[in-house]
């Protein structure tokens, strides 16, 4: 059972949510920022999300009549106009995922606020509209993120675990909702493999991993009310074997007559619409977690072998 289950639109029993960080490039830069642009092939496997990938995933969502969220580095916008273009021309949502990929977490807090800035100066002009969610790069949200996020007008975010469904982040400055994510949606594990990202894992077929994200969503289904997520990349679940699994994954969803398909834009505004209207009260977290370190400062660490 799901403790706080959400009253969906018309009955459904998971709000179904395919989201999309479009990456690109942005990877190598941020990690290799000294040799990047000599790692040619990693270079070229990123360029296919904007490329190839985003054309594919627009194509079939005009198939099925959804409408998605993507998150895109503000630096990707800049680079790949045309894969912004088609996402908006759809009708889609874009939202904020850093300026080119760096961790909030690794920022000062006015570094980070001013980053925050420049790349929605840059959303704007590209999509004609402030973002309103935010997804932390690497879901590396920072202890400054919510406060930042609330003093620019936002009214969501997507980077926390800390439910099975949608909830509000209290900070001193205001609120936001939190649509949570989990690792056990994200594409990445099952299928990214790339020495120049320092992630080398043994690449799963799209069955495979398809268990495991489906596995999510039958839970959601039989307890009701819940949140199903994908936090996916277009280099990789764009790749065709594995998109034409995904086609038949949403095929199956939207068969069940149980799901809701949205943005998440639009499922962050429902949490708030029906607070406001009394059927129902998210829980809410509040921020900080901690203001000090946690662990004493002599606390015995494993003393480490030697030889
Ligand atoms: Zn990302």
């Amino acid at each position: 059972m799901i403790v706080n289950p959400v009253p969906w639109p018309n009955g459904a029993k998971v709000a179904c949510a395919i989201t999309f960080d479009m990456d690109a490039d942005s990877l190598v830069h941020i990690e290799h920022p000294k040799d990047s642009i000599k790692r040619v092939s990693t270079i070229s496997m990123l360029r296919y999300g904007p490329q190839v990938g985003v054309p594919r995933i627009l194509e079939a969502y005009r198939r099925y009549g959804i409408k998605q969220t993507f998150f895109v580095p503000a630096w990707c916008i800049e680079q790949y106009p045309g894969a912004i273009e088609g996402m908006i021309n759809d009708g889609h949502e874009v939202g904020f995922h850093g300026y080119i990929h760096e961790a909030p977490n690794s920022l000062s807090k006015a570094d980070e606020h001013y980053w925050m800035q420049r790349s929605i100066d840059t959303i704007v002009k590209h999509t004609g509209k402030r973002p309103r969610g935010n997804r932390s790069p690497l879901y590396n949200f920072s202890d400054n993120t919510a406060d930042l996020l609330v003093k620019e007008g936002f009214l969501y975010d997507s980077s926390l675990m800390g439910d099975d469904v949608p909830y509000i982040l209290k900070t001193k400055m205001g609120e936001l909702v939190e649509v949570p994510t989990s690792w056990a949606t994200d594409d990445w594990p099952p299928y990214v493999h790339s020495i120049d990202l320092n992630y080398v894992m043994q690449v799963m077929s799209p069955e495979r991993a398809m268990e495991g994200f489906l596995a999510e969503f039958e839970a959601m289904r039989r307890a009701g009310g819940g949140l199903w997520i994908g936090i996916w990349h277009p280099f990789v679940s764009g790749r065709l074997s594995r998109w034409l699994r995904v086609e038949a994954m949403i095929e199956y969803m939207l068969g069940t007559n149980e799901v809701w398909f949205a943005t998440l834009e639009d499922i962050a505004r429902h949490i708030l619409k029906c607070r406001e209207n009394g059927t129902y009260k998210p829980r809410v977290d509040q921020l900080p977690y901690y203001d000090k370190p946690v662990a004493p400062k002599r606390t015995a660490s494993p003393k480490k072998r030697r030889g």
